[in-house]
Parts: structure tokens; C-alpha cells; sequence
């Protein structure tokens, strides 16, 4: 079943209670889908990759730059100028050979995104802007796949699982539950004008991959209906509950979202 390879590589999760062989042969046959291989992106698919989460879809149309470094720690100086998605799959290559790295180059739209999501257990947004967050979450909820949110502004960062089922056995809210609709452009600040704090996607990140990780293996109390921020400033923890909206516009009783939307870029003052 392992090779001695592998035996070697997941031994801390073979004796772990919860995990063992079975859960590690398990995570050897999920796949994700994360999106963004950013900031967030970056804890993300190392930490996946490392415990041998077997299928690593990545979605990202950027190339590394020298401004990303400062926090993007699965690129390097030395991949400046490759594409985030060349870069990212190069280093989980490195790290974990056992993983199959499936590359989704471009910027998601309205056109490719459901087909995008189709073949994953669970998608992860790591993404930094509102079209995307907004697309990410109505395909999710009309492919009806689970989708694993994490966002982040200059020391606070905030995650959340939506569209999955909640402890109590209902389906879970979605983004939209909270946030009808976009904001309107010009209403919030670029991602360079706001600035992130350098080690905040590591804790964000990090907290998200262990909900992933938790998820695919049914472990602990998944965060459906609750919403985990992060201030890195006063070191505080808070949860929120979160409702699902029957009036929301994707997941509601009466949708208006029945087809994918591109809306246009809110981050930066166009
Ligand atoms: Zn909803």
C-alpha cells in the first residue's frame, strides 16, 4: 500500500490518532483546488503538499515578482519573472514528489470556472480581489462543492468555510449570505495601496490548510457557520456565527444568481 518511501515521509500521521493509514491513503487520493498561489496561496499548497494531499490544482495568472517575497514564501528570488503556477509547481514537486500538480494558468472567469472546479473535493480561495471572491463563491455553490474562504487587510486576517455541512447536519452559509454584493468600485483600497503584514498570510494560510486537511478527513468540528479572525496586532482571536440568509442571491430560497458573473476589478480605483 505505502512504499517504504512514504512509510517514511507519513509516519507522523500514520501514528496520529485520527489520521493513520487510512486517513493518509485518503489524503493521497484527494484533490484541491487552490486558487491564488499569492500570499495566501503559498502556506497553503506547501502545507497540503507536505502532508501528501495528492491532487494540487492551482489557479494564478501572475508572475513572481520581487515585491511578492516579502510574503509569497513558496517563490524565490530565483524565479523571478516565472509564472506564480511554474514556480509554485516546481517547489511542491521539490517538496513532495508524491503530489500531481495540475495547473489552471489565466484569470478565472465566468466561462471556465464551473469546469475549472468540477474535478476537486474542495476549493480553497486564496485569491485578493472581489470579482474573484464573488465568482469562486457562486461557482461553489452552483457546482455545489465546499469552498474554504481566507482573506486578509494590512494585520487582520479572517477564514471561514462555506457551502459545507455545519456540525448540526444543515448546510452551511455562503459568502454571499454575508455579502449580497460586491462592493461598489472605487469603495475599497488596492491591495499594494493597503499593504499586508509579512507574516500574516503564514498564519491565515496555515489555519486554512489545517481546515482543509481537517475537512478532507472528517477530523474535529469543521468551521461551517463560523467565521475565525485574526487581528496580528492585539494577538486576538474572535468567532463569529454566521447564518445562512434565506434571501441570498446564490444559495437562498429564491436565487437571482443562476449563471456566473464577471464582475469588474474593485481592487484599485480603476
Ligand atoms: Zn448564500
Amino acid at each position: 500500500m505505502f512504499s517504504k518511501e512514504q512509510l517514511d515521509r507519513y509516519a507522523r500521521h500514520i501514528i496520529l490518532p485520527g489520521v493513520g493509514a487510512v486517513g493518509q491513503k485518503k489524503l493521497l487520493d484527494s484533490r484541491v483546488l487552490v486558487i491564488g498561489a499569492g500570499g495566501l496561496g503559498s502556506p497553503v499548497l506547501l502545507y497540503l503538499a507536505a502532508a501528501g494531499v495528492g491532487h494540487l490544482g492551482v489557479v494564478d495568472f501572475d508572475v513572481v515578482d520581487a515585491s511578492n517575497l516579502q510574503r509569497q514564501i513558496i517563490h524565490a528570488n530565483s524565479v523571478i519573472g516565472q509564472t506564480k503556477t511554474e514556480s509554485a509547481k516546481a517547489r511542491i514537486n521539490d517538496l513532495n514528489p508524491d503530489v500531481k500538480v495540475i495547473i489552471h494558468e489565466g484569470k478565472l472567469g465566468s466561462k471556465g470556472a464551473r469546469a475549472t472546479i468540477q474535478d476537486y473535493d474542495l476549493i480553497i480561495d486564496g485569491s485578493d480581489n472581489f470579482p474573484t471572491r464573488y465568482l469562486v463563491n457562486d461557482a461553489a455553490v452552483l457546482e455545489n462543492k465546499p469552498l474554504l474562504y481566507g482573506a486578509m487587510a494590512q494585520f487582520e486576517g479572517q477564514i471561514s468555510l462555506f457551502h459545507a455541512t455545519t456540525e448540526q447536519g444543515e448546510m452551511g452559509p455562503c459568502y454571499r449570505c454575508l455579502f449580497p454584493e460586491p462592493p461598489p468600485p472605487g469603495s475599497v483600497p488596492s491591495c499594494a495601496e493597503a499593504g499586508v503584514f509579512g507574516a500574516l498570510p503564514g498564519v491565515i494560510g496555515s489555519l486554512m490548510a489545517a481546515e482543509a486537511i481537517k475537512y478532507l478527513l472528517s477530523l474535529g468540528e469543521n468551521i461551517s457557520g463560523k467565521l475565525i479572525h485574526y487581528d496580528a496586532l492585539y494577538s486576538e482571536f474572535r468567532e463569529l456565527k454566521l447564518e445562512r440568509n434565506p434571501n441570498c442571491p446564490v444559495c437562498g430560497e429564491n436565487p437571482s444568481v443562476l449563471k456566473l458573473i464577471d464582475y469588474q476589478e474593485f481592487c484599485g480605483l480603476a
